[in-house]
């Protein structure tokens, strides 16, 4: 039964991954597959470009946990070499290939960096609390800087997030991300500190993607999360109060787009895998 509330009581807040809110937005009946059905719907195989994702993000967080004096280029490809995720390739010798373009990338990225310059987290949880949510995630890499459009303010926190992706990324991508300005505010109450600025490192181009928020427009997105939020709270109690299958796509309608051919819950849904038929395991990866 949906909890009621009294006058007087803590209201609930819903919690929540900026993740949850996005796959949401994306489908709400593959959100519904992803976190409420139990058990959940057999997934898909596993993806060559998630792999290739997951292998350069464990190797990147791992080189910062070397101590500082090993962080060299080499030592970055030989943490994605032993970590490599061999899954959703066409065959060994596809794998091996990328491999050795991730170790490539990895080695080209720390190499612009200053391995003394350590950051205040890598794989950092932050959260926060507002009074309709209480939002979490993990941060890629959370840097300390200087001067720059926050001058005034002294050091600020920066948000970086690592993209393994096959497209460029513009500034316009850092600024509409909504996970990207949730994690600055929670960072910011977490560490005490402004936090303002957000970036998107695009390790295999090397290019940086960035944005500095304001105080409006990070308002903006958390207001928007709240909104978002309130929908999935809604739903999820309905499921919850048992929902009659036959009146699923009532509440979680599916969203059927080009983002269908690569949903792990395709089998499961007639539309979309009609209109936009599941691509090979592989097909995700950069030609
Ligand atoms: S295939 Fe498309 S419409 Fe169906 S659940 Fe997945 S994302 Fe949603």
């Amino acid at each position: 039964m949906t909890q009621l509330g009294f006058e007087g009581m803590p209201k609930r807040l819903y919690p929540c991954t900026p993740h949850r809110l996005n796959l949401w937005v994306e489908c709400p009946r593959r959100y519904r597959m992803t976190y409420l059905d139990r058990p959940q719907p057999t997934k898909g195989p596993p993806r060559a470009h998630n792999s290739l994702g997951a292998s350069i993000h464990n190797a990147l967080a791992g080189w910062w946990r070397l101590p500082y004096e090993q962080r060299s280029p080499e030592a970055a490809g030989v943490l994605l070499a032993q970590g490599w995720i061999d899954e959703g390739f066409q065959g060994p010798e596809q794998s091996a290939k990328w491999r050795e373009r991730a170790r490539d990338m990895v080695a080209n990225y720390v190499a612009k960096l200053d391995p003394t310059d350590e950051p205040v987290g890598v794989e950092r949880v932050v959260a926060m609390r507002t009074d309709a949510v209480a939002l979490s995630g993990r941060v890629d890499r959370l840097d300390l800087r200087s001067g720059g459009e926050a001058e005034d303010e002294g050091e600020q926190l920066v948000v970086v997030d690592y993209k393994t992706g096959r497209h460029l990324l513009r500034p316009d991508d850092a600024r509409t991300s909504m996970a990207l300005a949730l994690y600055a505010l929670a960072a910011a109450r977490v560490m005490r500190r402004p936090c303002r600025r957000v970036e998107l490192h695009h390790l295999p181009s090397g290019e940086v993607a960035s944005w500095e928020h304001s105080d409006e427009t990070l308002l903006r997105h958390l207001r928007r999360a709240e909104d978002i939020a309130g929908e999935c709270g809604r739903a999820d109690a309905a499921f919850r109060d048992g929902l009659p299958p036959e009146r699923y796509d009532e509440v979680f309608p599916p969203h059927v787009g080009p983002g269908c051919a690569w949903c792990d819950f395709a089998q499961h849904c007639p539309e979309g895998s009609a209109a936009y038929p599941p691509r090979r395991p592989w097909e995700g990866l950069a030609p």
